[in-house]
């Protein structure tokens, strides 16, 4: 284990007081993160050598987020922050500013060659803050997520000069198993026909998703969680659902089941379960890592699929 090699080697350095990392401080650096995802991420890159918050946690949803004066305290503390960046969380850039911190600001989707936010079903948001033109849910393609522990481990490295090495061993650990992941969700995906990888999600959180492994996702709602579908839109998702364009229904670990539950009662549709999108469960369960968020959800749709 990665890890545990870490530990002894601190342990080693310290009796000789010689070693860079403990000229800087020996105490973890404190790195807070926007999202539970992001904040697995910092923990596989950083190890033992940071100490990880996640502002919104576990089943939290981030896109309708409201901070807490807590909050921009914690900010003031943390020395790097980590953001998924592409307008994901906007709420995030003005409680930065207004924490006075002096952290380093890792945007873990800078990387990223984002898809443009289309207006699902033909609706215009009409809030009076802005979703950005950009999908942000690009932590739903592996190759994505690949990028984002690039930016996070290099963005550690500058902060924490002393511990770069660790940080990049780890990343690099990390990343065979990303791809690893990747490999064996094309492979779930791709044992189900193309013509039935057809499925209806609650908010269009697997737009990165459909286009890495091949699916069509259609979504009730946009690419925010926050807008409440109109009777119009169920309708049309109801009617593509009789004409047998979707092979399989699910609800979200953030969203508001309702919607999709109506559906499936209305067409005869079956549920196929809970997939995770814009968040990690909690310790314990099904998703507490972003791995298993994404092996999860890639078994969860390939096995609807399958009967679909
Ligand atoms: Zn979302």
């Amino acid at each position: 284990m990665v890890t545990r090699r870490h530990a002894v080697s601190l342990f080693l350095a310290a009796p000789f007081c010689a070693g860079p990392a403990l000229a800087q401080g020996t105490g973890p650096l404190p790195v807070m993160a926007s999202f539970s995802i992001l904040a697995d991420m910092v923990r596989q890159v950083g190890g033992e050598h940071v100490a990880v918050t996640s502002l919104v946690g576990p089943d939290g949803d981030a896109h309708s987020y409201a901070p807490t004066p807590a909050d921009a305290r914690a900010l003031a503390a943390a020395k790097v922050i980590v953001v998924n960046g592409l307008g994901f969380e906007g709420w995030m850039t003005r409680l930065v500013r207004s924490s006075g911190t002096r952290a380093k600001v890792i945007t873990a989707a800078s990387g990223v060659t984002p898809l443009k936010a289309e207006e699902a079903h033909g609706h215009g948001h009409s809030h009076g803050h802005s979703h950005g033109a950009n999908d942000p849910h690009a932590w739903q393609n592996v190759a994505n997520a690949r990028l984002y522990v690039k930016a996070i481990a290099s963005g550690l490295s500058e902060a924490d000069g002393a511990r770069a090495e660790a940080y990049q061993r780890n990343a690099a650990a990390y990343d065979a198993t990303l791809v690893a992941l990747d490999t064996e969700i094309r492979a779930a995906i791709g044992a189900i026909p193309r013509a039935q990888r057809r499925l209806l999600t609650t908010h269009d959180a697997f737009r990165y998703f459909a286009r890495a492994y091949e699916v069509d996702v259609l979504a009730v709602r946009g690419v925010s969680s926050d807008s409440e579908p109109s009777a119009r839109q169920i309708a049309a998702i109801i009617r593509q659902i009789r004409e047998g364009k979707v092979s399989a229904l699910f609800m979200e670990n953030i969203s508001d089941p309702r919607a999709i539950q109506r559906i499936a009662a209305e067409t005869g549709a079956k549920i196929g379960g809970k997939l995770f999108s814009d968040a990690l469960s909690e310790a314990g369960g099904p998703a507490a890592t972003y791995v298993d968020m994404m092996r999860h959800n890639a078994r969860q749709i390939a096995g609807a699929m399958a009967q679909g």
